[in-house]
């Protein structure tokens, strides 16, 4: 019973793995806020799918990149954490929204840079320091990074650079929010097969042909073997696992 009353937030929780983390997170009794950015109807869906498995969700819309907006969504997440909880608190922050953009180093731009540090970097370390008076002592936070900080394939040098900064990051907020009994992790998936990236894991025989040629368990990743590991890192029996880089990619790359 030790998740009786607690709370994530998971950004991006309208699809893909953030989906996925939602639904696993209230199979363990925790409740979950999840943010949309243009997906409200899938937002909608992921919450009705929650409650009717007994759970309880809400949904907020949050643009990950506009930190100006981050006031004010702190604002609202307040007011639902409230109404919905009776709580001034959350316990978990899935720092999970994002977008890949795959090309190679000579045709980068600079406003591909831009949108990818704005999501992946930027936005993901001024979403946090403003929720840090909502996340309650003794909870955690989980950064999503990518199994292409440890291997390269080519066209990712930006995307990849950007969770390796959120890799960094990780270790840094664990050593300064450990005072407050706050545990920091990165999980780095795979190739899984999602909407991500033009949904090419999922639907391209080639790039798929590919992914399954390179790891040991012989095929590409889905959502459920992701979402499990998030919320498993939100449970008492990982509670000693701090400032760690989990992969969860099958063997990918070994
Ligand atoms: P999807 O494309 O399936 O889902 C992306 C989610 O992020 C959606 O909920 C979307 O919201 C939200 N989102 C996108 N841009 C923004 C933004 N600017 N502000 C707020 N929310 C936003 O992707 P995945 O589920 O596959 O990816 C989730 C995370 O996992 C990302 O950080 C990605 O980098 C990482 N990852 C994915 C891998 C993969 O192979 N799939 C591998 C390794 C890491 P909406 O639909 O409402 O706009």
């Amino acid at each position: 019973m030790g998740n009786l009353n607690k709370i994530a937030l998971v950004t991006g929780g309208s699809r893909g793995l953030g989906r996925n983390a939602a639904v696993a997170l209230s199979k363990k009794g925790i409740g979950v806020v999840i943010t949309y950015n243009s997906g409200k109807e899938n937002a909608e869906t992921v919450v009705r799918e929650i409650e009717n498995g007994g759970g309880k969700a809400a949904a907020l819309q949050l643009d990950a990149s506009e930190v100006a907006s981050f006031d004010e969504f702190a604002a609202k997440l307040r007011d639902v954490l409230k109404e919905k909880w009776d709580r001034e608190q959350f316990d978990f922050l899935i720092n999970n929204a994002g977008f890949g953009i795959n090309v190679p180093f000579t045709e980068a731009t600079e406003e591909q840079f831009d949108s990818l540090m704005n999501v992946h970097f930027k936005g993901v370390y001024f979403l946090t320091q403003k929720l840090l008076p909502a996340l309650a002592d003794n909870g955690g936070i989980i950064n999503i990074s990518s199994g292409l900080t440890r291997f390269s394939f080519a066209g990712n040098s930006m995307y990849a650079a950007m969770k390796g900064a959120v890799e960094v990051l990780t270790k840094y907020w664990a050593k300064e929010l450990g005072g407050r009994g706050i545990r920091v992790n990165v999980v780095a998936p795979g190739a899984i097969a999602t909407d991500f990236g033009g949904g090419s894991v999922r639907d391209n025989e080639a790039v798929h042909g590919f992914i399954r040629s390179q790891t040991a368990l012989g095929r590409v990743g889905q959502p459920d073997d992701i979402g499990g590991v998030i919320a498993a890192l939100c449970t008492e029996e990982l509670s000693w696992v701090n400032a760690q880089r989990i992969e969860a990619s099958g063997g990918m790359v070994l």
